[in-house]
């Protein structure tokens, strides 16, 4: 199926204070955000018309915007109530939401602090990020060339378009290897993320995931980790290396636009879709109903 390109679609996007006819809604080239990275941004969802954690995520856009001295000119509160007009204006029940700021034009160099901070809000209507088959049989992964970085080179925390950078590449290199992901390692070797998910393995019922002390501490993983923890399923969350993929029985991908995805494979490695996966799954499932 043609995809509709992002720059041409029906309705509003609110940018700036203003809903902008869909069409319209433009920057201009020769912005800071463009060029130097100067640009943070939120995914999130809604599901059957209630938006999953509005407070997390834009918490977390703010949160991003002043680790990279991006002030957002409008009200936490406020940006909270055109998300939720935005969503009944463009009549998105099951869908997605994309905030996103970014430093202006004033300056075209390095140093632009003083420079304005724009923010825009759209929201479209988005069923699952894989197809319903790939996700009852996991997804397949390859390890990248590429790795997180450490936190004293860039901001790792924050959700930064510049940070994608890296994932774009990695998932790039994948998908033309015939996979669908990419599992990135970080910068001391220790398995990091997917390149737009955390990742969680299984091991004798017992849960575990990567300490994210260099990417992105994900919405969708402390409610794994909240969803687990009623289960009284136990968790370990620690650095571990590649080789402790070897005994794993089951592995999951989290994340707001892959919900919680199955992996059947990294590499050489292989895993079932278990009985765990499937029960968080469903608890997952019934958790964005709510
Ligand atoms: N890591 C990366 C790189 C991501 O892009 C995402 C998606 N935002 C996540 C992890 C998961 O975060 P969340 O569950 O908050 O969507």
């Amino acid at each position: 199926m043609q995809m509709i390109p992002f720059d041409k679609r029906d309705g509003y996007i609110w940018i700036d204070g203003l809903y902008k006819k869909w069409n319209d809604s433009k920057v201009h080239v020769l912005n800071h955000g463009l060029h130097y990275g100067s640009c943070v941004f939120e995914g999130i969802r809604i599901y059957d018309g209630k938006i999953f954690k509005l407070d997390e995520h834009i918490k977390r856009l703010y949160f991003s915007a002043k680790l990279l001295d991006l002030e957002i000119p409008y009200k936490v509160n406020d940006i909270k109530d055109i998300i939720i007009e935005l969503t009944k204006k463009q009549r998105v029940k099951n869908g997605y939401i994309r905030p996103v700021a970014w430093r202006g034009s004033e300056k075209m160099a390095i140093s632009a602090k003083d420079a304005s901070t724009h923010i825009a809000i759209a929201t479209w209507t988005w069923p699952s990020y894989f197809s319903p088959d790939k996700i009852l049989e996991g997804i397949r992964l390859t390890i990248s060339d590429w790795v997180r970085p450490s936190p004293n080179s860039a901001p790792t925390n924050s959700k930064a378009a510049g940070l994608y950078m890296i994932c774009s590449l990695s998932k790039h290199q994948a998908e033309s290897k015939g996979y669908d992901d990419a599992l990135m390692l970080d910068y001391r070797g220790y398995i990091a993320e997917a390149t737009g998910a955390n990742i969680f393995f299984i091991k004798k019922n017992k849960l575990y995931t990567p300490l994210p002390d260099c990417f992105l501490d994900g919405i969708t993983r402390k409610s794994v980790i909240d969803i687990a923890k009623s289960l009284k399923i136990n968790i370990e969350e620690k650095h571990y290396k590649p080789d402790f993929l070897e005994d794993c029985e089951e592995v999951f991908l989290t994340g707001t636009a892959v919900e919680i995805t199955p992996v059947n494979s990294i590499d050489n490695y292989t895993f079932t879709v278990g009985e765990t996966t499937k029960t968080l799954i469903k608890e997952f499932k019934k958790l964005v109903k709510l």
